[in-house]
């Protein structure tokens, strides 16, 4: 017997309780700076862009100041800006960011429409600040910490994802950001979806972290690749997939936070935050319209290196062998590769407790490593989607428990 609340969503609660509420940003100033007698330039105006001021060291060099949206706020000092010059020449970029941060993100420079990663022979350590070099000509590049995936260049992604899968992809919009920003989510089935246990998908809550977007999109595009494991999948199970959770902090190069100065994976309790609201209700809604109920759920993100969080608890929850399961089956068929694991029950308010302490469902959070090769991105996430999808076939999930 499923007994449901009313129809708001209930609130989660957590161990810590953290203070979600809006909370005033600093807009950078949208702009084309020039460097006088140099004829060197820098732009933010772009969507993705962060670029705070940049300012003439001596003739052979600028300053880069970048700051956060807000703070406190953790260690992820995103930057992306345009640069050109009148002349060809070689000009050095110091980047500064306020006290208390340091210099992360290996640059990405964007030429000819190209993504490449800077060579380390033009990247300077002094002081533990970092230095790089570039040559600039009339044509512009960008400089950026990561590849951009701004709002547009993630709907044109999905959008065509969903138009190639259009018998089982319907394309929604559960609502909008505080700046009025689509926040779009791919419903993922076969046939009806009535009484199919829901897996959710999720990523971009966290601006910077497109390393993990990228295994997002590896991810659903294996289980949209039509394979006969795939099928078998969608007849069975009914996924919800948000391809970008944050699109404001997405477009205004945040470093983390939300047009609401808000982290917004610590708001998975209270649902202040418009984003977190919206996907709440909508998964909610969803369960409650298919009397299903949520299974697993999977939040993209990216740190330093590739890790699972997962949750401590695993007994009595709706699949309570998958972890073991999916991390043994990831090391028997990626060559080399093995899991690394960090487990802890979330006593904040992050998507992978509100999994289990809302649902009693596996939560996981997917983190990918800030620098690790698209190509092994690429692998992660189509192996972690086929054996995903191989265990949940092979799986009764636990009726007793919701
Ligand atoms: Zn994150």
């Amino acid at each position: 017997m499923v007994i449901y609340g009313c129809s708001s969503s209930h609130k989660v609660a957590f161990e810590t309780s953290v203070n979600t509420k809006t909370k005033p940003i600093q807009n950078q100033v949208k702009k084309t700076y020039e460097l006088k007698n140099l004829g060197v330039y820098a732009s933010n105006e772009f969507d993705g862009a962060r670029l705070n001021d940049f300012k003439k060291l001596n003739d052979s060099t600028a300053t880069v100041f970048i700051s956060p949206e807000n703070g406190p706020i953790n260690n992820s000092p995103y930057y992306a800006f345009k640069t050109w010059a009148n002349n060809s020449k070689t000009f050095y970029f110091k980047f500064h960011y306020p006290k208390g941060y340091k210099h992360r993100y290996i640059t990405k420079i964007k030429r000819d429409n190209n993504w490449q990663i800077i060579d380390s022979t033009r990247v300077f350590l002094e002081d533990s600040l970092v230095t790089i070099k570039l040559d600039l000509d009339k044509n512009p590049i960008i400089v950026a910490a990561q590849e951009i995936q701004s709002s547009t260049n993630v709907k044109q992604w999905y959008t065509n994802l969903a138009n190639e899968n259009s018998q089982y992809v319907t394309l929604k919009t559960i609502g909008k950001s505080t700046l009025g920003r689509e926040l779009p989510v791919l419903d993922i089935h076969n046939g009806i979806t009535e009484n199919k246990d829901l897996i959710v998908l999720i990523t971009r809550q966290h601006p910077p972290e497109v390393t993990g977007y990228f295994a997002f999109q590896n991810f659903l595009k294996t289980i949209l690749s039509d394979s006969e494991l795939s099928t078998s999948f969608l007849n069975k199970y009914h996924v919800l997939a948000f391809p970008i959770m944050n699109p404001d902090g997405v477009d205004l190069g945040h470093w983390r936070h939300n047009a609401g100065g808000v982290d917004t994976n610590r708001d998975w309790s209270k649902y202040k935050q418009p984003e977190i609201k919206q996907a709440v209700n909508f998964i909610t809604q969803t369960i409650k319209n298919n009397k299903s109920k949520l299974i697993l759920g999977l939040d993209f993100h990216s740190t330093w290196y590739d890790v699972f969080y997962t949750n401590k608890k695993r007994e009595g929850t709706t699949l309570p062998n998958f972890i073991d399961d999916w991390f043994a089956a990831l090391e028997e068929t990626i060559p080399n590769y093995k899991v690394n694991e960090a487990a802890g029950n979330s006593t904040k308010p992050v998507s992978k407790g509100w999994f289990l302490y809302g649902h009693n469902a596996v939560g996981i959070t997917y983190e990918i490593g800030d620098t690790t090769p698209k190509k092994e991105i690429e692998q992660i996430g189509k192996a972690s989607a086929n054996e995903m999808m191989r265990i949940l076939l092979n799986t009764e999930t636990n009726l007793l428990t919701n």
